[in-house]
């Protein structure tokens, strides 16, 4: 009998954050290892509790929640976003130019499936959230990696961007605050990528799903401020700040120059309609989650000086760099570590290889940074969510792991 094969629009997807690295884990647990998780950027397991009011929403709305919605996601949360972007000095965006979606990640595929044809390039920051270039390939298209500059704070490089457009270049993506480096944008930068994607008329994907969680003195830049001759798509939810990646819930706003955008505009709408709708009860939970009196859920003050949050982020980013032949760019946002081991020290050819050797050894789990579409395997990610006792015994393992394979 012929065998079950997968779909060869499969070939090339790949999203390691999830993937064989997290199944030796899996699997080592099931043989009674416990493992300390410093993989995945989900807030909830490591005790951050979602914020009250959302809880209270939830409980209250789940008997009236029970039916299909609008497939662009019930009007309170369509208008608060669109207030929420007034408020923030973004005109223009109305209540219909938002689509609600289970997370950014189902939106990230929506947008994708609808704006990429076989051919088309979409330019992605290397190293990325994985899940962007997976959804262009997954689109056929091709994700066209831009460096970001590990020696200048991982910012990227609009001139040398500039020179990876092509004819087919559809679309480009700026992650801010970056997941993995922590990347955090500023102004000029921003209105920078802005202009580069009016210049060549592409469209400007903004995945700023960390917008809140800044630390020192990083002030988030929102990209749609700067779009008005483009088109621009900027996307964000409840996951990271609010703590509630669970509930699945997420926008996109659609802003700038739709002039040109119908045809794509229909399809994105078709796609939304196809799937229904986002999950109901939550996007309940975003009217409540933008009212300005929720203050962010308490963000700010996780992030602040004594907070959780910085803590956890200055511990971590401390005891990496003290080990010999490891260095780290300070994040000014998001939840994550991103260390280069110098190769001199550290020759590693397989960074998954070398990450579940450093799994079986320490039980301790990061991903490698090419699962992060980085060009060499000479980098980690770690994740600062838990808390500093779980760091200090996580980090301290690795450090004597990596004074036993060091070779000089
Ligand atoms: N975008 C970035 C940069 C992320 O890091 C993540 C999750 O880690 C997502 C999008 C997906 O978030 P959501 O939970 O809204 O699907």
């Amino acid at each position: 009998m012929r065998k079950i094969t997968q779909s060869r629009k499969l070939a090339g997807v790949r999203y390691d954050v999830r993937g064989p690295i997290l199944q030796e884990a899996e699997r080592l647990e099931r043989e009674g290892h416990q493992i300390l998780k410093l993989n995945i950027g989900n807030p909830a397991p490591f005790g951050f509790e979602a914020p009250p009011e959302i809880l209270e929403e939830l409980r209250r709305v789940l008997p009236e929640a029970q039916g299909y919605t609008d497939s662009r996601g019930i009007l309170p949360a369509r208008e608060a976003v669109s207030r929420y972007y007034a408020a923030e000095g973004i005109a223009g965006i109305g209540p219909d130019d938002v689509f609600l979606g289970n997370g950014v990640s189902e939106l990230i595929s929506l947008v994708l499936q609808a704006l990429v044809d076989v051919g088309d390039e979409i330019l992605v920051p290397s190293p990325d959230y994985p899940l962007w270039t997976a959804q262009v390939t997954l689109s056929g298209g091709s994700a066209v990696h831009y460096p970001c500059d590990e020696s200048n704070g991982w910012m990227p490089d609009l001139e040398a961007i500039e020179r990876l457009i092509t004819p087919a270049t559809k679309g480009i993506v700026l992650i801010n605050p970056n997941n993995p480096t922590g990347g955090v944008y500023s102004a000029e930068l921003v209105r920078g990528f802005a202009a580069l994607a009016e210049r060549h008329g592409i469209v400007l994907m903004a995945d700023e799903i960390y917008e809140r969680i800044l630390f020192d003195d990083a002030v988030h830049e929102h990209a749609a401020a700067h779009v008005n001759e483009t088109l621009c798509l900027t996307f964000s939810g409840l996951s990271k700040a609010q703590r509630v990646a669970g509930y699945r819930s997420g926008w996109v706003a659609v802003s700038g120059d739709r002039s040109r955008a119908h045809d794509f505009l229909e399809g994105l709408t078709l796609l939304a309609n196809m799937r229904m709708c986002a999950n109901a009860p939550a996007q309940h939970a975003i009217p409540i989650a933008l009212d300005p009196a929720s203050n962010w859920s308490g963000i700010a003050e996780l992030c602040a000086p004594g907070g959780r949050l910085r803590e956890q982020r200055d511990v971590a980013h401390r005891l990496l760099t003290e080990i010999p032949g490891v260095s780290c760019v300070m994040p000014g946002g998001a939840m994550y570590l991103f260390p280069r081991l110098d190769p001199e020290r550290f020759p590693i050819e397989d960074d998954q290889a070398f990450v579940i050797d450093l799994l079986r050894a320490t039980r301790v789990l990061v991903t490698n940074g090419r699962g992060f579409n980085l060009a060499t395997p000479d980098h980690l990610r770690f994740v600062t969510l838990p808390s500093v006792p779980v760091l200090t015994e996580a980090i301290g393992r690795i450090a004597e792991y990596l004074d036993r394979v060091r070779v000089a």
